[in-house]
């Protein structure tokens, strides 16, 4: 994409009313546009940011035999009065509406009452589990704080994904599966080395569940970290029963603040009983399935990146997040022979399939590197007089702005590794 078809422009300040570092890098370098508290828009570039980590995820998801659907954000209150969740004692955060005649409906803060009725119609036998669905769909929540930037918002997309087993071992057996793909995914998403699986407590739906917390000051939770165990405890279940049968001792816990970037619940039979998906074992005897849910926010996690791998100068994007593989600017002073080669160096890029953006603006050095640096993007490449003149382009990481010099018979073959 070239830099002057995009619409969105950089800025230098942040709206003053936004308190939160990813926020303000986010909307300054033109990914999103905060429309009011806690309801944020996605830009061209943020949306690719948005779609790269959803890929990681629907890739981890499938992988594990995930099955995508996407179910809807009206709420049926029928629905949500049979498992005693319609009132907004029993969820806070409830958006309502009504329609012209004057019912009511809900937008969906969470889908397992939707889920559950639908998997109803079509699980039957015990030879029709186990099966996982899960989907990217918007929830709306009204938070009572919204100071997180993107990482906690009244509207939001969430990949749930819902599991539904004939028994407490099925069950577990993809339960841990799927911590173990949470774990990929946070790998993959650059966030992996400071994220822990995090002994919490279940709510209303069982005793424990785990989240997994990534250590940042920006978090609003504190956990405890055993850094050899590679797992932490939650503030919430920070008590000596949970320690022993974690097999963990106070003394080596490490205390940290943390962003919940995703969680995996048990729902044991709560809602499978309140809304009758029950299934005929081998006996013919009518059994409630088991559940558990399976949540992640695409947006806090990008929050939560922007959180941890920004600098000084803006925003350091990991390589399977990033919006482009590759950042092309061009310093060209008016020399048409300058544009020439840059242009050249575009469409070699993009035939090769590379993701580049380019910066055709004509504008100053200072500037474009300035804008670079605060978009992000891993890899920059320059081309200048003095490039040309040195028969090559200038490569420069993002992450810690080692230039490197490649001749342009070299640069395809160096990008793809
Ligand atoms: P929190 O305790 O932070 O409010 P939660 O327990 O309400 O989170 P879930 O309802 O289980 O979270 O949602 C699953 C995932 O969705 C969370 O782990 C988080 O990544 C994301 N998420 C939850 N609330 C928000 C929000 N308001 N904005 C953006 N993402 C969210
Ligand atoms: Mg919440």
């Amino acid at each position: 994409m070239r830099h002057t078809q995009l619409f969105t422009k950089t800025r230098k300040d942040a709206p003053k009313d936004e308190v939160s570092k990813n926020a303000q890098l986010l909307i300054r370098a033109g990914y999103v546009r905060k429309e009011l508290a806690g309801v944020y828009a996605y830009l061209p570039l943020g949306l690719r940011v948005l779609s790269n980590i959803q890929k990681i995820i629907r890739e981890e998801m499938n992988a594990i035999g995930g099955q995508e659907l996407s179910m809807t954000t009206l709420q049926n209150p029928a629905l949500w009065q049979k498992t005693d969740r319609w009132s907004d004692e029993a969820i806070d955060v409830w958006f309502k509406t009504t329609l012209k005649d004057g019912g009511e409906l809900g937008l969906a803060p969470t889908h397992e009452e939707p889920i559950t009725s639908l998997m109803q119609e079509y699980i039957s036998s015990y030879k029709d589990m186990p099966k996982y669905v899960y989907q990217f769909q918007t929830k709306f929540r009204n938070e009572l704080r919204a100071k997180s930037g993107i990482m906690r918002t009244r509207e939001f997309i969430m990949k749930d994904l819902y599991s539904f087993s004939r028994d407490e071992a099925q069950f577990r057996e993809f339960y841990e599966k799927c911590a173990e793909a949470y774990a990929r995914i946070f790998k993959r998403a650059g966030i992996g080395d400071k994220t822990f699986r995090t002994f919490a407590s279940g709510g209303s739906f069982s005793k424990f569940s785990d989240e997994f917390q990534t250590i940042c000051d920006a978090g609003e939770d504190t956990i405890y970290i055993d850094r050899k165990k590679g797992i932490a405890v939650n503030k919430e279940v920070y008590i000596d029963e949970v320690l022993a049968e974690l097999g963990i001792v106070k003394s080596e816990l490490e205390e940290a603040k943390a962003i919940e970037v995703g969680n995996i619940f048990p729902l044991g039979t709560r809602f499978s009983e309140a809304l009758g998906l029950t299934y005929k074992d081998e006996s013919g005897k009518e059994i409630p399935a088991v559940m558990g849910s399976y949540g992640i926010g695409p947006a806090r996690l990008m929050g939560t990146i922007v959180e941890l791998l920004s600098d000084a100068k803006g925003i350091v994007w990991p390589k399977e997040v990033a919006p482009f593989a590759v950042h092309l600017v061009s310093i060209t002073g008016g020399n048409d022979e300058i544009v020439a080669e840059a242009d050249r160096i575009y469409d070699m890029l993009t035939e090769h399939g590379i993701e580049v953006l380019y910066d055709d603006r004509d504008a100053r050095a200072g500037e474009k590197f300035a804008d670079s640096d605060l978009i992000g993007i891993p890899t920059r490449l320059v081309i200048s007089e003095k490039t040309m003149a040195q028969g090559g382009i200038e490569v420069v990481a993002r992450a810690n702005g080692t230039p490197t010099f490649v001749a342009d018979s070299g640069l395809i073959e160096l990008l793809q590794n």
